[in-house]
């Protein structure tokens, strides 16, 4: 299979970096030149309310190949992202991130494996430059990825990707207000791989990203896309299903042997407070996916596009 002339579609979430995003349409520019290939770069400015919006409107008025598209407000990373694939003309999507922590000078590498017939390929990085906190945070997200969605290779997952533009036909009517690139991916493919390629750390300001927000992420994944808390709840009333036929064993037990019950009080409070909170524990979950369901139902939307710009 050759894909050598295939044409690339660069896609950059911008949120607050406007400090990095002329060297990185620099960068970006002189890499996809030197490739050979049709492209074009296209800016998702995510509700930045720094000057964001006009240093990407310059580019625009300069560069042919340069588009831009506003959001009405912050919608999140991922959603920006899906905005992109949605207005991407090319065969072949790269994503990358506007804060120069991927250097646009690795694209061939994520190309060069793409060639070799893989789906998605993810620049995954060799040394994180993060705090150990946020690793930690994006680390968990990571397992629960994995886990909820049953992919193996979740631990490579990075914001640096190139991927088959044809992939978006998996997800063509999703329409949720909580997105994952990745999970979405993973509906259409399962020919994915990741090449190690530099991480660098943020030109300037800090991640829009703090360990809570992340958290939140990883919560929003598991309940969005997968019934693994469902599951989990049945366990936990299977279990202590089976704890309460134990202890019911034992109480009936002890008084036709013993000829006397346990004492009263006690034993009733704990029992009570671990039935009870097990039970409110599932019922929370149920109300979690009951409101996931009613936010579904409200059919809000992933993005909502603002303004498209292109070279005049
Ligand atoms: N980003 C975005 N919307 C947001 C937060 C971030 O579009 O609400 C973009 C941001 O411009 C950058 C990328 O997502 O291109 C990664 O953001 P950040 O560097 O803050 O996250 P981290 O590198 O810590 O994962
Ligand atoms: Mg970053």
């Amino acid at each position: 299979m050759s894909n050598s002339a295939s044409s690339l579609s660069v896609l950059v979430p911008v949120y607050r970096c406007e400090a990095s995003l002329n060297q990185l349409t620099e960068r970006l520019l002189a890499v996809l030149q030197a490739t050979q290939r049709p492209f074009e770069i296209i800016f998702i400015n995510d509700g930045s309310p720094d000057q964001s919006w006009a240093t990407i409107q310059n580019w625009v008025q300069r560069e042919s190949r340069i588009r831009g598209i506003n959001l009405l407000r912050n919608f999140g990373q991922h959603n920006a992202l899906l905005c992109g694939i949605r207005h991407a003309r090319h065969d072949v999507i790269v994503t990358l991130d506007a804060d120069l922590q991927n250097p646009p000078e690795d694209i061939p590498i994520l190309l060069g494996k793409l060639d070799e017939g893989h789906d998605v390929v993810y620049g995954a990085p060799r040394r994180q430059q993060q705090g150990v906190l946020r690793y930690l945070a994006s680390q968990i997200v990571r397992l629960v990825v994995q886990a909820a969605m049953g992919i193996t290779y979740a631990g490579d997952i990075s914001a640096f990707r190139a991927f088959r533009t044809q992939l978006r036909e998996a997800f063509t009517d999703y329409r949720a207000p909580t997105v994952s690139i990745d999970v979405l991916l993973n509906w259409g493919t399962t020919r994915v791989c990741a090449v190690a390629v530099q991480h660098n750390p943020r030109f300037s300001g800090r991640s829009g990203y703090s360990v809570r927000r992340l958290f939140a992420h990883c919560f929003n994944i598991l309940t969005g896309f997968s019934t693994l808390p469902l599951r989990l709840a049945s366990w936990i009333g299977f279990c202590l299903t089976i704890f309460g036929i134990g202890v019911l064993i034992y109480v009936v037990g002890r008084y036709l042997l013993l000829g006397y019950s346990v004492p009263g009080f006690p034993f009733l409070a704990s029992i009570i407070t671990i039935f009870s909170g097990a039970q409110l524990f599932a019922l929370g979950i149920i109300g979690e996916y009951l409101a996931r369901m009613h936010l579904r139902l409200m059919d809000r939307p992933s993005y909502v596009v603002r303004q498209e710009i292109e070279h005049p």
